[in-house]
């Protein structure tokens, strides 16, 4: 999870306009055109929780569950792109959570995958900050990656696998970099800047990658800001 600038953009006023409409009729939706446009254009078609991009399934979540209130509900700062697996597991259950429109979620908490080869992998989410917010967010993040139920651990899988070869192939940009020709660095400088900015698959684990070995990869470091 990343911060995500939420912008007053041609498409994000459109939305809000759709959602004042739609908070004055009896049964309402915020599920609009608009509104689906606007999310996707602003999370760069990305859940914000599990940062998957493969997703086959979309839902609106609501940051604060809105249980019918109309000002919850229909509130643009309230709405969140997430894939399925991630609303369903987040529901009630977690609240309140950091709003990832406002932090930088990934300063707040560190995103690590260990394990190599012949030494099994785990994803850790360690709180940098200590309140309750960044808890609650770890708690989430922690069963989003690996789920609690048998149906749940699948899908937890194989968003663990995708995250796993996005992060190989990263490291692979970022293997190359270190011993490539001057220009050949050029043209790699901007692909991992790429690969670090907030609309990335998996950014914040990649940024860690980085933050963790700030000493061989100075370059980068606080690239994405
Ligand atoms: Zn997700």
């Amino acid at each position: 999870m990343v911060k995500i600038e939420r912008e007053d953009t041609e498409t994000a006023i459109a939305a809000q306009q759709s959602l004042a409409e739609e908070k004055t009729k009896s049964s309402g939706t915020c599920n609009t055109t608009a509104v689906n446009d606007a999310l996707q254009e602003m999370f760069g078609e990305k859940c914000y929780i599990c940062e998957s991009k493969q997703v086959s399934s979309w839902q609106i979540e609501h940051l604060i569950p809105h249980k019918e209130d109309k000002d919850l509900k229909f509130s643009w700062d309230n709405l969140f792109l997430a894939c399925a697996h991630c609303n369903n597991i987040k529901g009630d259950k977690y609240t309140p959570i950091l709003d990832c429109t406002k932090v930088d979620v990934d300063e707040q908490i560190a995103f690590r995958k260990v394990g190599y080869f012949g030494v099994p992998e785990k994803l850790e989410f360690v709180p940098i900050v200590h309140d309750e917010l960044t808890e609650h967010t770890c708690e989430l993040l922690r069963e989003v990656y690996y789920g609690d139920t048998p149906q749940k651990k699948v899908e937890g899988n194989f968003i663990r696998k995708q995250l796993r070869d996005e992060l190989s192939r990263f490291k692979n940009y970022v293997r190359e970099y270190a011993c490539a020709s001057d220009r050949k660095k050029q043209e790699l400088y901007v692909t991992i800047k790429k690969e670090l900015s907030s609309n990335s698959p998996f950014a914040a684990f990649k940024r860690w990658l980085i933050r963790d070995h700030a000493d061989m990869f100075r370059d980068f470091m606080n690239c994405w800001k």
